[in-house]
């Protein structure tokens, strides 16, 4: 019987240390959820890192506990999470994709080690496999595993998925190693992007930078077709739609409500990241303040910063202008009993997040490049009552199905300010009309129809591959 593996740097767990031992945490990120009917399936399984840097004699302990959760893990050093991870992953990828060219580095030993750990992957993947597997890997960590895999097991099914852009061939031919990058992901059968716009940067750069020639969203890569698609991913509606509507989310809105006062709340979520353009909605959301004096005292941020990658020196450097700028709007605009901005440097479980996406009346995603976005998905299925208004940047992809959005250019202040203005002045009868289409959207293109999609489409691939042999 054949299966399928699916295959991310980070695994769907979370191990922590607790009292000298070590307790497992399922993770409820979408990824998570959407591949949960999969991997637990059968003989299905899922490989990855386990997020944590283990002793030698843990490792069989965990080994052992996670094979009962269908997961195989591999184990990364302190030097590999180094140069790999934190290195090579998120200080030349990330911002080379992200169009952050400032914020890039070339290093060779990081290179090399990026290479060596997606060849740990591929190994740990080998051990698993036979002929008939379905192998699905995930995003810009893992960009050479196709190609090693396809080395060695030349006819098995190979997907892959980024869940961050692809830049235009402008940017991405910066990167010293882009040739030997896109063949390492065309290795795979399938290839998927969030939007139209990367899949066509990934075409482009395969043509200018490998020489390959594509006809539609198809190319031959040694006499083997491979194809090139969009898809955009999706979340559970249902969980986010459910949980908003609960007892517990509306006791705990009813309960902040109290304590923050009669003011309109912005919501503001994101993990901290350069890439999510925090200070330019603060300085949008000061200057809207100061240019609009009338909504002093009637209007707050709710801003929540998830803290992620603070080893790095461009991400603790960001974290210090956000507080910079929170005490500073907060010192200008605050009086006894208003607060302008309500900052959180922490990440919060669902049911508040529900009772957040409840109690703002606007959610204000402006992110300056962004694969997909799901925060901005998540405020729309919560919002029960169809009410409030979702302020979305252009730039990020979830912005190609929510055009009833107030879409914005986060580069464009006076635009982010007008649109505050807008979104707080809009009748509430516009802001049903807006929210019920982008209801229908999130919750037709799910989570679960896009893992579906993507699986059908990479056998039916498959299929047609085998008839042309
Ligand atoms: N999130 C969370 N706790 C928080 C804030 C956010 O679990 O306190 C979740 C949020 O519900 C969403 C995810 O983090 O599912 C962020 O995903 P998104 O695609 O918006 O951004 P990413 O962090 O993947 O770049």
């Amino acid at each position: 019987m054949s299966k399928t593996i699916i295959v991310s740097n980070r695994l769907p767990i979370r191990i922590e240390r607790e009292d000298g031992k070590l307790a497992y945490k399922t993770s409820e990120g979408g990824l998570a959820t959407g591949l949960g009917s999969i991997y637990k399936e059968g003989d299905n399984i899922w490989i990855g890192w386990p997020g944590i840097s283990l002793e030698n004699e843990e490792e069989d302990e965990v080994e052992k506990e996670l094979m009962n959760r269908n997961m195989r893990p591999v184990f990364l050093t302190e030097n590999e999470v180094q140069e790999f991870y934190l290195g090579f992953s998120n200080q030349t990828l990330w911002p080379a994709f992200h169009y952050f060219i400032h914020h890039m580095r070339f290093k060779e030993e990081e290179w090399e080690a990026y290479k060596k750990a997606n060849q740990k992957f591929a190994e740990a993947i080998s051990k698993w496999i036979e002929p008939d597997d379905t192998i699905w890997v995930h995003d810009y960590q893992l960009l050479l595993v196709p190609e090693m895999l396809r080395k060695q097991f030349p006819n098995v099914t190979i997907g892959f998925f980024q869940h961050i852009p692809f830049p235009s061939y402008e940017v991405f031919r910066m990167i010293p190693w882009r040739k030997k990058l896109l063949n390492g992901v065309l290795g795979a059968d399938y290839i998927g992007f969030h939007t139209y716009d990367d899949m066509r940067h990934f075409l482009s750069s395969c043509h200018r930078l490998a020489g390959y020639s594509y006809n539609r969203n198809q190319i031959l890569v040694k006499n083997r077709l491979v194809e090139v698609d969009s898809l955009p991913m999706g979340i559970d509606y249902g969980k986010y739609a459910d949980s908003a509507s609960s007892q517990l989310a509306k006791a705990k809105e009813i309960s902040y409500r109290d304590s923050l006062g009669p003011q309109d709340l912005i919501l503001s979520m994101d993990r901290l990241d350069y890439s999510k353009g925090i200070p330019g909605r603060l300085l949008a959301f000061e200057r809207f303040l100061k240019e609009y004096p009338e909504y002093q005292g009637r209007v707050s941020m709710f801003l929540i910063v998830v803290p992620s990658r603070d080893q790095v020196p461009s991400y603790k450097a960001l974290k210090e202008k956000v507080e910079f700028l929170v005490g500073h709007i907060n010192g200008k605009y605050g009086t006894i009993n208003y607060v302008p901005i309500h900052f959180f440097y922490r990440s919060f479980p669902l049911d508040d997040l529900s009772a957040f996406y409840r109690m703002c009346k606007i959610a204000m995603i402006t992110p300056k490049r962004d694969g997909m976005n799901l925060v901005c998905k998540e405020y729309i299925a919560s919002r029960e009552t169809q009410d409030g208004v979702l302020i979305l940047s252009e730039m990020a992809g979830a912005s190609k199905e929510l055009s009833d959005a107030l879409l914005v250019n986060p580069n464009d202040e006076a635009q982010m300010v007008l649109s505050i203005k807008t979104a707080l002045e809009m009748p509430v009868a516009e802001q049903k009309r807006r929210m019920n289409i982008m209801q229908k959207t999130v919750q037709k293109y799910t989570i679960f129809q896009w893992v579906d999609l993507f699986i059908g489409n990479l056998k039916n691939l498959k299929e047609r591959q085998e008839s042309m042999a």
